[in-house]
């Protein structure tokens, strides 16, 4: 998978030349390390890892909700 075009799915193929990894259906070339933070970020926007961010989010303003609800809360005695 890590090998495949971010972009169409098709196969990267390694040209030792340029050094980079050249996708055989669009043209995308992108080195390894370029590639692996392509996928990343694909993987952010399809919400598989996304969801843990957005979670992690929700629940900071959670907190901050809270927190400035009891703030208010103490300002009110
Ligand atoms: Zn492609």
């Amino acid at each position: 998978m890590a090998n495949n075009c971010p972009e169409c799915a098709g196969k990267m193929k390694y040209q030792p030349d340029i050094k980079h990894l050249v996708c055989q259906s669009c043209g995308l070339s992108l080195t390894r390390g370029e590639l692996e933070v392509y996928w990343q970020k694909v993987r952010n926007e399809r919400g598989a890892e996304g969801d843990a961010v957005d979670r992690a989010k929700s629940r900071r303003k959670e907190w901050l909700d809270w927190y400035s609800q009891s703030k208010k809360e103490k300002e009110n005695y």
